[in-house]
């Protein structure tokens, strides 16, 4: 059964999802066929990997969105910014100063998630859901960044409600309109708690080697 009518079936959404393929690790040839049937959202994860595969498909294809959903380090901000339009994983004021530096020098502004450290684990990026409102109205005050909702990668575990349901609630409090979260072993549990961008790789393309 096809991820769209899986949603459809199992939950009575008022809206679906959008659906972001992540292509991180496979090479254009598998991807191609997805972009030809008119599927628009792609995501991976390295800036090298991105601009190698990305660069000259996105120029002959003016409606293909790309997303940045791995970490991003400062240093390579300066090619996400042409290339991608949207970034998952803004996690630190450093990094927002330099994404608004380089949006004004391309004149070019991008849909920004804050990631949040919805498990609170000390390996995971992210923002503390307790610092999360201060380093929000910052990236708004300071930096004028349009961020436009909230992104998380839960702890590996079986049951993911609790955590899903909490990014349901910071969202709100913000009052932002986006969650991107969910990936191929638990976008039904994000969908069920309004996830907007669900970010698949496996369930779409296989397993990565
Ligand atoms: C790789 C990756 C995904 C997709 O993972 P799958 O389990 O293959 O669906 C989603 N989000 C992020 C941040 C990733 O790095």
């Amino acid at each position: 059964m096809s991820i769209q009518n899986e949603l459809k079936s199992r939950y009575n959404l008022n809206s679906q999802p959008n659906i972001i393929a992540v292509t991180k690790t496979f090479p254009m040839d598998i991807v191609k066929p997805l972009i030809e049937h008119g599927h628009t959202h792609y995501g991976e994860n390295k800036v090298q990997e991105a601009v190698t595969k990305w660069t000259d498909i996105k120029k002959n294809n003016k409606n293909l969105r790309l997303h940045m959903i791995g970490k991003l380090q400062t240093n390579k901000v300066k090619y996400v910014v042409p290339l991608f339009d949207y970034i998952h994983s803004l996690d630190n004021i450093k990094l927002a100063e330099k994404i608004a530096h380089e949006q004004k020098k391309k004149d070019k502004r991008l849909k920004i998630f804050i990631q949040v450290n919805i498990g609170e684990e000390s390996q995971k990026s992210g923002v503390s859901e307790f610092e999360l409102g201060e380093f929000y109205n910052q990236c708004i005050n300071n930096f004028g960044l349009d961020i436009v909702g909230l992104m998380c990668i839960p702890p590996a575990k079986e049951d993911m409600n609790g955590y899903f349901s909490l990014m349901s609630e910071l969202g709100k409090k913000l009052d932002l309109k986006q969650l991107s979260m969910g990936m191929s072993s638990d976008y039904l549990q994000a969908a069920n708690h309004g996830a907007t961008f669900i970010r698949i790789g496996s369930k779409i393309f296989g397993n990565r080697s």
